[in-house]
């Protein structure tokens, strides 16, 4: 029998371990170094699109990771009078569905078990080699036919390997959390909705995630320091969203986290035989709901990529070719989240009059929903 081809991955995120699974999935021997304690999740809530769910499909987490998931009806962005900007219905045959992100990565740590990888904890990479190898921080360095850095933002792999044209961090940033839902917590015009608010350049994003929970994304600039303050200043949230003052009021059970959104370009996505995927290689503005969903399905078209390898001299120029095959869909949601933000510094009544042309627009729409209609590589309706 020949020999299984390794690989190690750098980060168990979304990203790291849906590469880790696919790889596993096609054959490969792989180990995950996460240098937390556990797997754990930064953030709340997510939104997963359909591209992303025909990943989750085909890695075999599917139905772990949406169990019990908000399967909402329409997408609506309301105004600072409380009234309806837009409200785009989801089509049936485009899922979208939001989960807590706990679920999500325990369904792709399940899915990585089922495929025999080996994950380490407490590992931290501290940077890598073109010859597939990682740096660890006791010193330590190991080896395999291929490596890849999935460590998120501050990527210690792209930045040993060079690869990073620019790395911009946005005036715009988001506080999330998850309160525990209640009955009435909806009215009928919000029921079966996400529902995106706007007020000066404070948003207010309400995300039913199951049954018992709801994500809370309260976004606004990061000049405004009382707006992003943790504890979260409930007064003021409810003063710009009154409508959603019994929804702040219960904030605070659960973490809270501030972040500005980062944009990342690099130059490429691998040097020799070591590559980066994720918010890595392509961080984007979360406006268009699909950085996760690009981490996933860039690991698995990593793995499909791969497939044919039988050495490990092969893998840099099927890595070239992973990457020329997808990214143009990576830089065009870069692009579009990051128009999409622009919104945030126009006037009340603009802001309102730009989003519904926008949206109106067939040739517009398209583009933001682009990667939400593409069928991912290697997955059940890919040709
Ligand atoms: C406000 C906001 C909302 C968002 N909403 C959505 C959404 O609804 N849908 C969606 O698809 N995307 C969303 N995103 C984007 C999404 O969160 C990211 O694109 C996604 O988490 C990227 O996954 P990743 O695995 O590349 O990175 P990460 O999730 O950041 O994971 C990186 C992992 O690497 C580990 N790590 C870091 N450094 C090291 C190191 N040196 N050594 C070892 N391990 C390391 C970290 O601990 C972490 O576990 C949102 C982002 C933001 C900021």
């Amino acid at each position: 029998m020949a020999k299984k081809l390794t690989a190690l991955v750098a980060g168990g995120g979304i990203g790291g371990l849906a590469t880790a699974a696919a790889l596993g999935r096609h054959g490969w021997d792989v180990t995950v170094y996460e240098r937390q304690d556990a797997l754990r999740a930064v953030g709340a809530g997510i939104y997963i699109w359909e591209n992303g769910l025909l990943v989750l499909e085909a890695l075999g987490a599917f139905e772990e990771a949406t169990h019990g998931a908000f399967h909402g009806s329409h997408f609506e962005q309301r105004d600072n009078r409380g009234e309806i900007i837009e409200s785009a219905p989801i089509a049936a045959d485009k899922r979208l569905l939001t989960v807590p992100r706990s679920q999500l990565l325990h369904a792709l740590h399940q899915a990585c078990l089922r495929a025999g990888v080996n994950i380490v904890t407490r590992a931290e990479v501290t940077g890598a080699t073109a010859r597939g190898e990682l740096l660890l921080s006791g010193g330590d360095v190991v080896a395999a036919d291929l490596a890849v850095g999935v460590d998120g933002l501050w990527s210690r792999v792209r930045e040993s390997l060079g690869l990073e044209l620019s790395h911009e961090q946005t005036l715009e940033g988001a506080l999330r959390t998850m309160i525990p839902a209640r009955v009435g917590d909806f009215g009928p015009q919000d029921a079966g909705k996400y529902i995106e608010c706007w007020n000066g350049t404070r948003r207010y994003l309400v995300t039913p995630v199951s049954d018992q929970e709801t994500y809370l994304a309260l976004t606004c600039l990061q000049s405004e320091t009382e707006a992003r303050a943790i504890p979260v200043n409930k007064a003021l949230w409810s003063e710009s969203f009154p409508q959603w003052a019994h929804l702040t009021e219960r904030i605070g059970s659960s973490p809270v986290n501030w972040g500005v959104y980062s944009v990342i370009h690099c130059r490429q996505w691998s040097s020799g035989r070591t590559a980066i995927l994720g918010d890595a290689a392509h961080a984007q503005t979360p406006n268009l709901g699909q950085g996760g969903g690009m981490a996933m399905q860039n690991g698995l078209a990593l793995a499909v990529a791969l497939k044919d390898v039988k050495d490990r001299r092969d893998i840099p120029a099927a890595l070239e070719a992973w990457e020329q095959k997808e990214r143009p869909l990576v830089d065009h949601c870069q692009r579009w989240a990051s128009l999409y933000g622009e919104v945030t510094h126009l006037p009340d009544d603009v802001r309102s009059r730009v989003i519904r042309g926008a949206m109106s627009d067939a040739w517009i729409a398209g583009a933001v929903f682009r990667a939400a209609n593409h069928v991912p590589t290697g997955t059940r309706n890919a040709h």
